[in-house]
């Protein structure tokens, strides 16, 4: 069996990406929306149950490769914000334009 160890290591980041957009929606369908652009947007690391799991979880942990997710991270939330599935955001549409979403 084996598994994109990316998937935990993006989910680990979620908390730290809310830190800096704190008005991002924390819903499920969100998170998974975004948990699953930014994995798209990064090469997977597919590892083994034991074999390469050590190793792989070294590269994770490299300061350089945290912010290339926690960016990944960044810029699938912006697209989710700009793109809302979920409920909560369908009822609040036609107040986006009053909501802290875009920054820019
Ligand atoms: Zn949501």
């Amino acid at each position: 069996m084996i598994k994109n160890i990316l998937e935990k290591a993006l989910r680990d980041l979620i908390p730290e990406l809310y830190r800096l957009k704190p008005h991002l929606c924390r819903c499920e369908q969100c998170i998974d929306d975004v948990l699953a652009l930014a994995l798209k947007s990064l090469p997977p690391k597919y590892v083994s149950r034991d074999e390469g799991e050590v190793y792989a979880r070294v590269e994770l942990e490299n300061p350089q490769f945290q912010v290339d997710m926690l960016e990944a991270l960044l810029f699938a939330a912006e697209v989710v914000a700009a793109h809302p599935r979920c409920e909560k955001r369908k009822l609040t549409g036609e107040q986006r334009g009053q909501l802290p979403v875009d920054d820019k």
